[in-house]
């Protein structure tokens, strides 16, 4: 019994490997010609600087609503988008349409900065990155007014090309942020080997706080170290005014989160930087 059981269990494992292969297959498909039909756009996501009460910079975060009309999230597509190479088309069409955005948005008299995701896969080659500089300053835009968000696992990794042209970026001006920190193995250790300007904290750090004292002592235990490395904290999902209070009591740098805004659309982003008051 136990021998049928483990050759069925081996059948249905195949059975399901293969629909989400086909899936994935699918959904790349998709995406290529989504890409050519502009059904992909960004929106954007208001980042609050707790020191001036002003929205200092926005996260760029990408969108796709296929030709039947449906929204298909990133935490879907991106991972087939980096699987299969296409990320390195995605991420170029992000980054230009950034910049497009925020040459208008600099125009509108906001001097702010905007954030964007890169992915491990898109840090394979020094000449994407010197590409990535060139399209920044062809729209007027001073490096320093752009962050790229990495996740942990890539500093984490030694992998000596991708670091390599992160310290190249970095000497030109653009700023570093680690994305979902404290969801991986975050050694804050490994924090001293690598030059970064911020630290995004996962929105699970925070999930339960401020009632859950484990979760306060850690966010209190990350800002001292932040604070002492001259790091500073972005404190990501922050979805409730205790959350909120609970950060600028314990000096966190940065909020980002439905509390003060969804992600947005240009033109309503536009207005909703017009009328932020804090
Ligand atoms: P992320 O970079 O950590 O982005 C934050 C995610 O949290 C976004 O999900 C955002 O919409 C969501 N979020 C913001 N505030 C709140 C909140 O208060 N509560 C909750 N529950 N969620 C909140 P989104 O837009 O679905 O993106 C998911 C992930 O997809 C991103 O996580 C990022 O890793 C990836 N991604 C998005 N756009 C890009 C891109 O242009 N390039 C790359 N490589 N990855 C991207
Ligand atoms: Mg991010
Ligand atoms: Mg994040
Ligand atoms: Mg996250």
């Amino acid at each position: 019994a136990a021998k049928t059981a483990g050759r069925r269990t081996h059948y249905f494992f195949n059975d399901e490997l293969r629909e989400q292969t086909e899936r994935q297959n699918a959904i790349h498909k998709r995406m290529r010609e989504g890409l050519k039909r502009h059904e992909f756009y960004l929106v954007y996501q208001p980042i609050i600087d707790f020191s001036t009460g002003k929205i200092s910079k926005c996260e760029a975060l990408l969108r796709w609503q296929d030709e039947d009309g449906n929204m298909i999230s990133p935490a879907e597509f991106i991972p087939v988008a980096e699987r299969t190479g296409l990320i390195h088309e995605l991420g170029q069409f992000v980054l230009e349409q950034a910049c497009v955005d925020w040459a208008v948005v600099h125009k509108s008299g906001y001097p702010i900065e905007v954030s964007i995701n890169r992915s491990e896969r898109e840090l394979n080659d020094m000449e994407s990155a010197k590409r990535w500089l060139s399209c920044i300053s062809q729209h007027g835009i001073p490096n320093t007014s752009i962050t790229f968000e990495i996740t942990e696992s890539l500093l984490m990794s030694n992998k000596q090309r991708q670091l390599q042209i992160l310290h190249y970026l970095r000497s030109q001006g653009v700023q570093l942020a680690i994305d979902d920190f404290g969801t991986g193995y975050s050694s804050i250790n490994y924090l001293q080997r690598y030059p970064v300007d911020y630290i995004k904290i996962d929105r699970s750090f925070l999930s339960q706080a401020p009632q859950n004292k484990v979760q306060v002592a850690l966010l209190d235990a990350l800002l001292q170290v932040a604070r002492a490395l001259d790091i500073n904290v972005i404190a990501e999902g922050v979805e409730t005014r205790q959350q909120w209070e609970l950060l600028q009591r314990q000096r966190c740098d940065f909020a980002q989160g439905y509390f003060i805004s969804e992600p947005l659309p240009l033109n309503e982003l536009l207005k909703f930087l017009k009328d932020w008051q804090f």
